[in-house]
């Protein structure tokens, strides 16, 4: 809470108005500090190109003000999402790591789109825990995501690695 408090006024994406990704990097390294684990949704709209071409870059940016919204009403109030970069964000949904459950919720989130919006999203999934560091749970993120959009985009995937390294999180 403390660190949320502390970020408050951490910078937020112009467009958006989420956090800007430095701001989110400073929270998840101060919440890895503490000890805190939890885990990360990295995502990015699917043909995002195809609208901005088709439809111009307000819609686009429309587009990318409108999947900020829907993120921010599907996660936790506590949660952190963030803009990445272009049409990239990227959220730290803290204490998460039942895999189970992790799964349920990312599930539900690319269905919202599904639903919801007139675009779809491919999102990755990672772990992170004491001792990890920024860039590693970016890059387990971003390569399950390359898996996403690889199996077919409007989809989710979460690595073998995560799956066995939050395994190893709930026996210890
Ligand atoms: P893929 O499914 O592989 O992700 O295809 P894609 O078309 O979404 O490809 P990619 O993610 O590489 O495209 C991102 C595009 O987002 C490229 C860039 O022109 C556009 N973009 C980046 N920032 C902004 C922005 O602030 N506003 C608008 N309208 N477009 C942006
Ligand atoms: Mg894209």
């Amino acid at each position: 809470y403390r660190i949320r408090q502390e970020t408050e006024k951490g910078k937020r994406d112009f467009l958006t108005d989420v956090y800007d990704r430095k701001t989110a990097r400073y929270m998840l390294e101060r919440h890895l500090e503490k000890g805190g684990s939890g885990c990360c949704f990295f995502l990015d709209i699917d043909n995002f190109k195809n609208i901005n071409d088709t439809k111009g870059h307000v819609a686009g940016d429309r587009a990318l003000q409108y999947a900020a919204s829907l993120l921010k009403q599907e996660v936790r109030h506590d949660d952190v999402v963030s803009r990445y970069g272009g049409d990239e964000f990227c959220i730290w949904l803290w204490e998460l790591r039942d895999e189970f459950i992790v799964r349920g919720i990312a599930e539900r989130l690319v269905q919202t789109f599904r639903d919801e919006a007139e675009f779809t999203i491919s999102m990755g999934v990672s772990f992170f825990a004491k001792g990890d560091v920024y860039e590693e749970v970016i890059r387990r993120a971003d390569r399950a995501l390359y898996f996403a959009k690889e199996n077919g985009r409007n989809q989710f995937a979460l690595l073998p690695e995560d799956e066995k390294e939050a395994g190893q999180e709930r026996t210890v």
